[in-house]
């Protein structure tokens, strides 16, 4: 194999590693809610209202099927280190397939030398 399918080799296997150090990882993205209550005289029904929140909401989709749920504050580093993750890893994965492209173009090259 010449130097260029050494390197794409090298790439690969540094994108190997960093796919095995991944933590935890889920896809989704978060967003902030501002809700009104039911109770009467309430602030968020001032004018201007003053609404609760925000609350924060995680969405992901996954076969086809859309889920909200409710992050709790103290839950929120994790869930963003989480949704971190999944973006690692579909860039790591995306990297991983254009230059597994390139290296079997190199081999299929260098076997029509033969
Ligand atoms: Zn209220």
């Amino acid at each position: 194999m010449d130097n260029r399918g050494r390197d794409l080799l090298r790439k690969i296997q540094k994108i190997k590693k960093d796919l095995v150090a991944l933590g935890d990882l889920r896809p989704g993205s978060l967003s902030q809610q501002y809700n009104v209550c039911g109770k009467p005289g309430c602030r968020c029904k001032a004018d201007p209202p003053q609404k609760h929140g925000p609350y924060f909401q995680l969405g992901w989709t996954r076969k086809q099927k859309s889920t909200t749920r409710f992050v709790r504050r103290p839950n929120l580093l994790a869930v963003r280190k989480q949704l971190k993750n999944y973006q690692q890893l579909q860039a790591l994965v995306d990297q991983w397939i254009d230059l597994a492209i390139q290296l079997c173009e190199l081999t299929l090259k260098q076997t029509k030398k033969k």
